[in-house]
């Protein structure tokens, strides 16, 4: 795909979300969108960045330390989101480079996140990923324990999580995924809602979602070993 491309994918992208917006009733100023650059080259990033785009998403730290630095002393209003799975070594780094993280799903890393942010003092925004689909392989929270994590991510990590992701399983209608996480959020009085990536962000807008994360839709295709 060429950089013009990439422009054309946000483009289209962003009137989608108009779209999805206005059919359902929502407002578009409530949904945001996060571009998922992981495995493009900060060459491919460039014009998106050059077009206006600041939310990005990536999902390991060592790429993002690669590639971000440099594209941030060019656009200081990059916001920049994780949204891979985060070991808790890995916390430092993060809490250095990361203004929103979507994957806090155990206790070990609301502790090491707890206290790098406390040592740093940065605070990322924190979002609690929830195994909608109860799957052995994926990260995330069984909707069963969500209460009780969110739960003592206040009280005993002294953490604020403003709200909820999740990833449908591949093979699974998503719907029913978007629709368990919004009422997951709800009743525990969270308004942030990270769902939806290119395949089926119009269903996760249906449903309430305030974050999409878009990759795809935008660069292209990514190299098969490393979709995920
Ligand atoms: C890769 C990835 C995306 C983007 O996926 P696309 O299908 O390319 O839009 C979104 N969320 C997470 C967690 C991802 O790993």
């Amino acid at each position: 795909m060429s950089e013009n491309d990439a422009v054309e994918g946000l483009r289209q992208v962003q009137e989608s979300i108009q779209r999805s917006a206005s059919d359902y009733g929502r407002d578009p100023a409530s949904i945001t969108l996060v571009a998922v650059s992981k495995t493009f080259p900060a060459d491919a990033i460039a014009p998106v960045l050059a077009a206006g785009q600041r939310i990005f998403g990536e999902n390991y730290v060592q790429e993002a330390k690669v590639k971000w630095p440099a594209l941030r002393e060019s656009y200081p209003d990059v916001e920049l989101h994780m949204i891979g799975p985060l070991q808790s070594n890995k916390a430092k780094e993060a809490v250095e480079l990361f203004d929103v993280i979507h994957t806090l799903d155990r206790p070990s890393l609301a502790e090491a996140l707890a206290k790098e942010i406390a040592k740093q003092g940065k605070k990322p925004r924190l979002l609690v990923q929830v195994n909608t689909g109860e799957e052995p392989q994926k990260g995330g929270v069984i909707p069963a324990e969500v209460d009780a994590f969110l739960e003592a991510c206040r009280t005993r990590y002294g953490l604020e999580v403003e709200g909820l992701m999740c990833i449908p399983p591949a093979e699974d209608p998503p719907s029913p995924h978007f629709a368990l996480l919004n009422t997951i959020a709800k009743r525990n009085g969270l308004n942030v809602l990270s769902m939806g990536m290119s395949a089926d962000f119009d269903a996760a807008i249906q449903l309430g979602a305030t974050h999409v994360r878009v990759g795809s839709a935008i660069f292209g295709a990514r190299p098969r070993h490393s979709s995920r």
